[in-house]
């Protein structure tokens, strides 16, 4: 098998690949409401000679070509964003439309063209047999734009898949990545108490105590950890709130939203403790904790998870990101960035 019969063999598969990827961009698919794209995957996945399609409790779909004893999975979300102003979109981002060689809409880039790609490539692997040992998996992984790690979290925990290594679709304008920065939700409470709002010297006002917690934590990022490849570890007040009896009371509650970054070596605990410090220097009582994801995914299961995402790296001569190097240049003659 030369490399130049695979090419052909992929350039052959060019327009029912496009087809089905305009497809599924016009079928919406927020995050939690992935039912219809996941049938329509799994239909495509069976249609192009599949050996095994299944739709776990998540409602991830998985679909497997090869039954060898190793094991490796590819994986694309094919969940998106919501389109909030359609009036900033220059075409309907539900259409897949088409025009001079690229495909536009919501999760046409990420990660639906992952997706697509990865069902034909399936389908050559299994035309041109080139599974000698292998099964491979590929993932259609659900409501990965709210809760990063939770789809993986259910396949690895539940026992649904084993695999050896995993491959993320996730665009990377064309480069090869093997690492990325962590990520965690921290949320911060103030407490204190309410009055009417014509006397606020009779009460305690969370808002005003929680306030300049913002700048103190944003004045965090001056000395968070920095690491030579994956740069700087960063937080970031996403979002501030307050709960009282009326908007004439003094508030009772002061809430404030953190989004960590965590660059390698830094840990959730670490996270935690760094914000807890920050606001002990300057005198604000508040509590710091990490949210939980309970949200239920399109089939009604609730699997809560910390709102914690680790930082990864895989080292340069890694077994797998050395292949990922040998394929691209058999494929394309060029080797990639890593
Ligand atoms: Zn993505």
């Amino acid at each position: 098998m030369t490399n130049d019969t695979i090419l052909e063999a992929a350039r052959g598969l060019q327009e029912p690949m496009t087809n089905f990827l305009r497809d599924i961009v016009a079928i919406p698919s927020l995050s939690g409401q992935e039912e219809a794209v996941v049938r329509r995957i799994a239909a495509e996945m069976e249609a192009v000679g599949f050996d095994e399609v299944k739709i776990d409790g998540l409602g991830n779909v998985l679909g497997r070509v090869g039954d060898g004893p190793r094991v490796v999975a590819f994986d694309a979300h094919i969940d998106t964003v919501d389109v909030t102003d359609r009036d900033q979109w220059e075409c309907d981002p539900f259409t897949g439309k088409l025009e001079n060689g690229r495909i536009y809409g919501r999760g046409a880039v990420d990660q639906k063209a992952g997706m697509a790609g990865m069902i034909y490539a399936a389908k050559l692997m299994k035309d041109l047999d080139l599974l000698d040992g292998l099964q491979v998996w590929m993932v259609g992984s659900v409501m990965e734009e709210d809760c990063d790690g939770l789809c993986w979290h259910y396949i690895l925990k539940e026992g649904v898949l084993k695999p050896e290594v995993v491959v993320s679709t996730e665009p990377t304008g064309l480069t090869l990545t093997r690492g990325q920065r962590g990520r965690m939700e921290i949320r911060v409470t103030a407490r204190g108490v309410s009055c009417h709002g014509s006397a606020p010297e009779r009460g305690d006002n969370a808002a005003t105590k929680l306030a300049p917690a913002c700048v103190a934590i944003d004045a965090l990022n001056e000395r968070l950890a920095t690491d030579d490849f994956l740069g700087k570890g960063t937080c970031c007040v996403t979002w501030f709130g307050t709960e009282g009896p009326s908007l004439c009371a003094v508030p009772d509650k002061a809430e404030l939203h953190i989004d960590r970054r965590l660059t390698f070596g830094e840990t959730k605990d670490q996270a935690v403790k760094e914000v807890e410090d920050a606001l002990s220097a300057v005198d604000i009582p508040a509590d710091v904790w990490l949210l939980t994801y309970e949200v239920p995914s399109w089939t009604g299961l609730v699997y809560p998870m910390e709102k914690y995402y680790p930082t990864w790296v895989m080292p340069e001569d890694h077994p797998a990101v050395q292949a990922g190097i040998a394929a691209h240049l058999a494929a394309l003659a060029s080797e990639p960035p890593v």
